[in-house]
């Protein structure tokens, strides 16, 4: 899944969960979209280029089939255990529990991880 599009899904359930609450709404768009950092920082450790250029250069070509002669770096999955919704949900919904503030954040979470299940097999971050 596209950033852009996680970005433009977390902008529509933020208007239609909290239409006037501006903090809340902000939430499920941070929630939505920032959790796919965990990219960039195993990108940066594995490959030592802590470039956000490096990392958008690496992402256009990472899902493309090998052609013979392509001999640019392949460095696996990018994704860490907060991808993971068995691991992840249930820690981000009892956090939510506890803290209701952090309800928009967990409906964010929520529905990034839903889009990136959804889209597993096309272009998947
Ligand atoms: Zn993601």
């Amino acid at each position: 899944m596209r950033f852009r599009t996680h970005l433009i899904t977390s902008l529509l359930l933020g208007a239609v969960c909290y239409p006037r609450q501006p903090v809340q709404f902000a939430s499920v768009v941070v929630g939505g979209t920032l959790i796919d950092l965990d990219h960039l920082v195993i990108y940066a450790l594995r490959t030592g280029d802590w470039s956000i250029v490096g990392a958008l250069r690496y992402d256009r070509y990472r899902h493309l089939p090998l052609q013979p002669g392509d001999h640019r770096p392949r460095y696996g999955f990018l994704r860490s255990w907060l991808h993971r919704p068995l691991l992840s949900l249930p820690l981000c919904w009892g956090l939510a529990w506890r803290y209701p503030a952090l309800r928009p954040v967990a409906l964010g979470v929520t529905l990034h991880l839903i889009l990136d299940r959804r889209w597993k097999g096309s272009v998947v971050h």
